[in-house]
């Protein structure tokens, strides 16, 4: 059985009209999580038994153990205190939005009374973008290293010059000037023991990685990798621009920083950086998509099939994670995410 295929309308909104008929009570966003968990009917996340019936409490009972399950139970919406629709609202913005928005600009939009209630939200949104066992780029990739963030001298009163993050960026090029997908992520240093994992970390074996001529980047054809050193003494050589030795990801590496000054007017704090890498990828990997509604689905998607995100985790996690990330199936997933999907429309009455 193949994957079902997604229709607008049918298993998406089209368009803010839609959303907003379809997700007008609490009630609606749970029945829409509840296909987007279960979609072949629920499964006891405890035993694994599919089958159960849903008790006086709205919750689901299984038939096999008894245990008792909410839709929301150990996902991100899990003992969530901020109303569904206040979320799907959220969720719709963040996805729709091509730039995405600020914690203010949630307050202000959603009308939520405090600040930090916005800005967990939206950092628990970003904690889900990170799909566990994604596919490693391909084909022709550029890698270099930048720095990313801190604050540019003289912004917001003389505020000392913020600490920057060396951030490792990868680009699937297309001929003749295109880019694919992209990959980003903090590393500890330039050293050939950290630049060797970002690549084995990101790109598939057998991938052209295409490098400036720094020796961290030696030894990569040992890693089963077709390795492209280019040189800037050689480019100077022969009359070439040595800065274009690199083009996509030198251009990825400025549309970050002038998202990062724009959308979040450069407040973003060095701890919390990576995560808004991690939007920052999602963001530009789904540039192409036609529908802003599919983007939502995803989000969603990813955010039932999350692990709850607690508030002291955002708050008190200081470092940039900087370890490996943790391999497929530690991170939560309801095995829901493998199956295929059976055609199951989650509304099959009224789609007005
Ligand atoms: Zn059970």
């Amino acid at each position: 059985m193949g994957a079902v295929q997604l229709r607008a309308g049918v298993h998406y909104p089209r368009s803010a009209g839609e959303f907003q008929s379809w997700f007008a009570t609490d009630a609606d966003c749970l029945d829409y999580l509840d296909w987007l968990r279960w979609p072949e009917g629920f499964i006891c996340p405890r035993c694994g038994h599919a089958g159960g019936w849903v008790v006086a409490d709205g919750r689901y009972k299984c038939s096999s153990c008894g245990g008792r399950t909410s839709v929301t139970a150990g996902t991100l919406f899990d003992r969530r205190r901020t109303p569904l629709t206040v979320w799907f609202t959220a969720c719709w913005m963040f996805a729709t939005g091509k730039d995405g928005m600020s914690a203010l600009s949630l307050q202000r939009a959603l009308e939520i009374g405090s600040y930090p209630t916005a800005w967990a939200m939206l950092h628990r949104l970003r904690s889900v973008l990170v799909r566990p066992g994604r596919e490693r780029l391909t084909g022709m990739v550029e890698v270099d290293e930048t720095f990313i963030g801190g604050e540019e001298a003289g912004l917001r009163g003389g505020r000392a010059r913020g600490k920057k993050v060396l951030t490792g960026i990868a680009v699937e090029v297309t001929q003749p000037r295109g880019m694919g997908r992209c990959r980003m992520a903090p590393l500890t240093d330039a050293s050939a023991k950290s630049l060797h994992a970002f690549v084995t970390d990101h790109v598939e074996p057998g991938a052209t990685v295409i490098t400036d001529a720094w020796q961290g980047y030696r030894g990569l054809e040992e890693l089963g990798y077709l390795h492209d050193r280019r040189s800037q003494r050689a480019a100077r050589a022969c009359g070439e621009d040595p800065g274009e030795l690199l083009p996509a990801v030198h251009r990825v590496a400025s549309l970050i920083k002038r998202w990062l000054l724009g959308t979040h007017q450069g407040s973003v704090e060095l701890a919390h950086l990576p995560s808004y890498m991690n939007e920052f990828v999602f963001r530009f990997n789904r540039r192409r998509s036609r529908s802003r509604g599919l983007v939502f689905y995803r989000v969603l998607e990813l955010a039932i099939a999350h692990d709850p995100v607690r508030y002291r985790d955002l708050v008190v996690d200081p470092q940039p994670k900087t370890t490996p990330p943790t391999p497929p199936g530690k991170r939560g997933n309801p095995p829901s995410m493998d199956r295929p999907r059976a055609a199951r429309p989650w509304r099959t009455t009224d789609l007005g």
